[in-house]
């Protein structure tokens, strides 16, 4: 079994949990505080060159236990000390992160902001109220995908102006015809893909946007206390969507401006060049169901922005009752995703 690695307090070798609040690593024993960047990560597991094995078993350095993992998790608890691991060779070699978004949300404000959004929402079954049952409530870091794009783009083609006019008892067509051909440098930045396929792609495209300015180098610390999936989707596939996305946008914006009643034209995006990062990006996953029901329901919220999305039981004759019409666009509207289009 590997060793599962368990980020110490400097001061008192227990382990360092992440703390949203105050942005630091913290030590429950000893309160000692320690920033995420001065931890002497040494004894960090060398790269392994293969790909991780998922069915392989870890071990709790604390406790000696074994750690009960699923295929993609990264970063976990002990189920038996309660000490927070970061399993190491799931996040090394090809599978080492670029880069992270701290947890900047606390658990505390989490749990609030939920009982909040279930108080807002008044189309919930009264019978919901103060029955639900939490069955998980956990801080996960969700891998992605985020491209940038670099390329010249290329527009070429015809456009068409028609103008008529009336002389006499004659109307006079004019067609103009122009050839078009257009230059200019795309630089995009930060599409966005998921690189976990099991990731409920309502519900995650619900959390987004994230402020991707605020990604961090990839630390184990900041995982310390969080769980962490790693990604099971490899880089091509999303890389080539990107490549894609970025050519339908200089499309559009080399068409820009452009005052013909007719455009016949089309633009190339010329050795596109796409730079990938792969990122864990942190979302509280609540999970809940009815007292006395089998349906779970979830509830995420944007980790950084606290922004929230989340499935509700419905009381489908209030909300005929009060609003007609609006049924439909309910459910949608909880998990308003946007233009994140996978
Ligand atoms: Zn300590
Ligand atoms: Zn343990």
């Amino acid at each position: 079994m590997s060793p599962a690695t368990i980020i110490k307090c400097p001061s008192c070798g227990a382990s360092l949990t992440w703390q949203p609040g105050s942005q630091v690593l913290s030590c429950r024993f000893c309160g000692a505080q320690t920033p995420v960047n001065q931890l002497d990560l040494s004894g960090e597991t060398p790269a392994p060159e293969r790909e991780p094995e998922p069915l392989k078993g870890y071990k709790c350095e604390m406790c000696g236990a074994e750690i009960i993992t699923g295929a993609t998790t990264a970063a976990t608890h002990c189920y038996f000390c309660h000490s927070p691991v970061v399993l190491e060779d799931r996040l090394s070699a090809d599978f080492k992160p670029d880069g992270v978004i701290p947890f900047r949300i606390e658990r505390e404000e989490a749990e609030r902001q939920f009982q909040a959004y279930l108080k807002a929402h008044r189309f919930v079954r009264h019978s919901f109220f103060g029955s639900a049952l939490m069955e998980d409530f956990s801080g996960v870091y969700y891998p992605y995908w985020v491209g940038d794009v670099e390329g010249h783009a290329v527009l070429d083609g015809q456009g068409k102006t028609v103008s008529t006019a009336v002389r006499g008892n004659y109307l006079y067509t004019t067609t103009r015809l122009f050839q078009l051909h257009r230059e200019g440098e795309l630089r995009a930045k930060n599409f966005i893909r998921k690189a976990l396929s099991s990731v409920d792609r309502q519900l995650s495209d619900g959390v987004h946007p994230f402020d991707l300015s605020d990604i961090k180098p990839y630390t184990p610390g900041y995982l310390s206390g969080f769980l962490a999936e790693m990604r099971d989707i490899p880089k091509d596939g999303p890389m080539q969507e990107i490549a894609q996305e970025a050519q339908e946008l200089a499309g559009s914006m080399m068409r820009r401006g452009m005052k013909y009643s007719d455009v016949n034209a089309n633009v190339s995006l010329q050795n596109p060049a796409v730079t990938m990062r792969y990122v864990l990006l942190p979302v509280w996953v609540l999970m809940y169901r009815e007292n006395g029901g089998n349906q779970i329901y979830s509830y995420l919220m944007n980790g950084q922005t606290g922004k929230v999305c989340g499935r509700l039981p419905i009381n489908t004759g209030k909300l005929m009752g009060t609003a007609a019409g609006i049924g439909a666009a309910v459910a949608g509207a909880l998990c308003a995703g946007g233009a994140w289009l996978w």
